[in-house]
């Protein structure tokens, strides 16, 4: 029978495809036992075919999957797929399979359920690889380093929730954008030039720099740029992560402003300002331009300082450095060196009418009152000029002569400024070899000491005398004080020859009290440096005065304002010891300096000398003689008696003599001279 033979042929076909197919296929009967299973179930299960006969499916592998099967026996349903993971008992080794399963109801001719066809097909390998991949995005979206993933145009397909709290866009708001919306711009062109040449040929960029989030504040990002291939080599995606290294750069630029910046002022420090002078000079060098250099030291901001406290001595300096500001161009550079110390570099400019007018303006715009707060204040300032190429071609050559001149400057009265010359080179390099000469002066007997009398003005009589010491340099012969004693206050030296002068003038006074001038008193001269020295002198001088019979008054110490504004405790200590002793204090050079009245009574001041600036003039000088008087007025109502220093003419003595002056000294009675010489003027 053609038919019967067909169906031979049919079942036949189905029998080898039944066998040999690679799905593993399984028929039950209705209550679900083993009918038939092929080979690729049986390997599938690890059982031979033959393990299976008679056998329930669900005693075999008992598993929820039987629900399913109930359901379909229930409803008839024609088919249906599903992927049920599935562990074998008696195999644990296998740990769970999963597996993809297609369930296919077989009816009879009653419509009822006579066999269950299922198939089965292991997917444990493509299941583990969907899980280490919802794995991966778990930690993608978890990660706390933000994300974001571009397509091959640099469009957003993805970003995760820390890139959301990075930047504050939501994927929403950037999916399907260039990155570029993150761009602060304050990345160069070259910048990101420089990144897509690194992504094109190697695929790879890290690196850092500023974005922007979406409230367009910066944020400093560690930038890592990973590219995805498809398998035919094209560009899949970029994957980008960031991490957010505000705070570290934030950190960064405080560091680098602690080493760079002056606090205060806000202007570069010395380390920067070294640094700039050195690139400065090299682009100088380069371009065979000139440049000035501009030393600026303020001439009383010590004396502010302390009387007026360092929180005024801030104000002062910043306003300092905005009134510099003002008086240069943009290419200048100012800076603060420490203390009351600025510089300012003035590139290519050799023209010196042009430096020194820049030097005038500031020094002009500098004496302008001060308002600090409710005190005012007045400074001035010495400037000193070193020039490019002509006074130095690197930076320590360059500062030193700018120093240098900054000192002429100094020296030559403050308030104005000098440009650094060969001879001021030869003038440090002679204070140089002075200095070394003065180690071995007092030891080789070059030292002298000469008097110079201090007359009553009522009586015409010399009641007192002034110690000033000489140099007998054997080569340069008389050197004064006014050189070498800066130098021996500088090197310590002071020391050992304030206390030689002392014994001079000790021994001097002693004999002229012997000479019957019982009441005669000489003053001498003593340094800052002797105070703030850590040797005492205040005792061993009163006991070197004891010793030769003298009382403590027969000196008097002449000490300048500098001193009792700087008064630390041991220098106030010291002073007010010679005071309680009975030795007498008179304040030098008075009119130059702060004049502080609140400091002439705490330190219980005995005389003021009055500069002979001011008395210089008196005579033609109606100022000069009002604040003469006025100084003399004030001296007496604090129980102070007062010295005119360098009082040269009779109309001066006259003027002083009118304004109550008690004292005067000068050339009209006689200029220093040897002790022998004074003694011929006493009797
Ligand atoms: P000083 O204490 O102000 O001394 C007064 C100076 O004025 C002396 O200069 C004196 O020679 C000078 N002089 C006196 N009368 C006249 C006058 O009528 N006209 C003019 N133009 N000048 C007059 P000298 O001796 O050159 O001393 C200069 C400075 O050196 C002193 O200024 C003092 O500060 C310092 N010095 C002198 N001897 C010593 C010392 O033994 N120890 C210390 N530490 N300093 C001293
Ligand atoms: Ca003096
Ligand atoms: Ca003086």
């Amino acid at each position: 029978m053609a038919a019967d033979s067909e169906t031979i042929r049919q079942l036949k076909l189905a029998e080898t495809f039944f066998k040999h197919s690679v799905s593993c296929l399984v028929i039950l009967d209705r209550e679900y036992n083993f009918v038939r299973v092929n080979q690729a179930y049986a390997d599938a299960c690890r059982r031979d075919i033959a393990e299976f006969e008679g056998r329930n499916h669900f005693e075999l592998f008992p598993s929820d999957t039987q629900l399913i099967f109930d359901e379909v026996v229930r409803t008839k349903r024609p088919f249906i797929t599903f992927t049920r993971a599935f562990e074998f008992i008696d195999q644990p080794e296998r740990g769970t399979t999963y597996w993809d399963w297609t369930l296919v109801p077989v009816l009879d001719a009653r419509d009822e359920i006579e066999y269950l066809v299922f198939s089965l097909v292991e997917v444990t390998e493509r299941k583990r690889a969907e899980e280490a991949l919802r794995i991966a995005s778990l930690v993608y979206q978890h990660s706390s380093d933000a994300m974001m993933v571009t397509d091959a145009t640099n469009k957003i397909l993805a970003i995760n929730e820390a890139f959301t709290q990075l930047t504050g866009y939501e994927l929403s708001e950037v999916q399907g954008k260039n990155p570029n919306v993150l761009k602060s711009g304050r990345q160069s062109a070259e910048f990101y030039q420089a990144m897509w040449r690194a992504l094109d040929t190697s695929g790879h960029w890290n690196g850092e720099l500023w974005d922007k989030d979406k409230n367009g504040a910066a944020i400093a990002l560690r930038l890592v740029i990973n590219t995805v291939y498809d398998d035919s080599g094209n560009i899949a995606q970029r994957v980008a992560l960031l991490s957010d290294i505000t705070e570290r750069k934030k950190q960064d630029d405080v560091i680098w402003k602690q080493a760079n910046i002056d606090s205060l002022t806000g202007l570069p420090n010395r380390h920067m300002f070294i640094s700039q002078l050195r690139k400065q000079l090299s682009i100088a060098k380069e371009s065979g331009k000139s440049l000035a250099l501009l030393l600026i030291d303020l001439d009383q901001f010590k004396e502010i300082n302390d009387a007026l406290g360092h929180d005024k001595g801030d104000i002062l300096l910043v306003e300092v450095a905005s009134r510099i500001a003002e008086c240069v161009d943009e290419s200048a550079t100012i800076a603060r060196l420490g203390g009351d110390e600025f510089t300012v570099i003035l590139p290519d400019c050799q023209d010196e009418i042009q430096i020194t007018a820049v030097a005038e303006t500031i020094i002009a715009r500098l004496v302008q009152v001060f308002q600090l707060g409710v005190e005012r204040a007045y400074i001035s300032a010495s400037i000193g000029i070193a020039q490019f190429p002509d006074d130095g071609l690197d930076v320590e050559n360059l500062l030193r002569h700018a120093d240098q001149a900054m000192y002429a400057a100094k020296n030559a009265g403050r308030n104005r400024y000098c440009l650094f010359t060969d001879t001021l080179q030869e003038a440090a390099q002679s204070r140089m070899s002075l200095s070394n000469d003065l180690r071995d002066a007092l030891k080789a007997g070059e030292f002298l000491v000469y008097y110079q009398p201090i007359v009553e003005l009522a009586s015409g009589k010399i009641l007192k005398a002034e110690a000033l010491i000489r140099w007998q340099h054997p080569v340069r012969g008389m050197v004064s004080p006014v050189d070498f004693i800066p130098l021996a206050e500088g090197s310590g030296l002071i020391v050992e020859i304030g206390e030689w002068v002392f014994k001079q003038a000790a021994e001097q006074v002693r004999r002229l009290r012997s000479m019957k001038l019982p009441d005669f008193k000489i003053s001498v001269n003593v340094s800052p440096v002797q105070f703030r020295h850590d040797r005492d002198f205040t005792e061993t001088w009163l006991e070197h005065l004891a010793a030769s019979g003298l009382p403590a008054n027969s000196i008097v110490i002449e000490i300048t304002e500098g001193l009792l504004l700087d008064a630390t405790e041991g220098v106030a200590e010291k002073l007010l010891r010679f005071r309680d002793a009975g030795a007498h204090v008179a304040l030098d050079d008075f009119g130059t300096g702060y004049s502080s009245l609140a400091y002439l009574k705490k330190f219980d001041i005995d005389y003021i000398k009055i500069d002979r600036v001011f008395v210089r003039n008196i005579d033609v000088d109606a100022n000069d003689l009002a604040l003469c008087e006025a100084i003399i007025m004030m001296a007496h109502k604090l129980g102070l008696a007062v010295i005119a220093e360098g009082v040269e003419s009779t109309a001066q003595r006259d003027l002083l003599l009118a304004a109550g002056c008690d004292f005067a000294q000068g050339y009209l009675y006689s200029p220093p001279v040897p002790a022998q010489q004074f003694e011929k003027l006493m009797f």
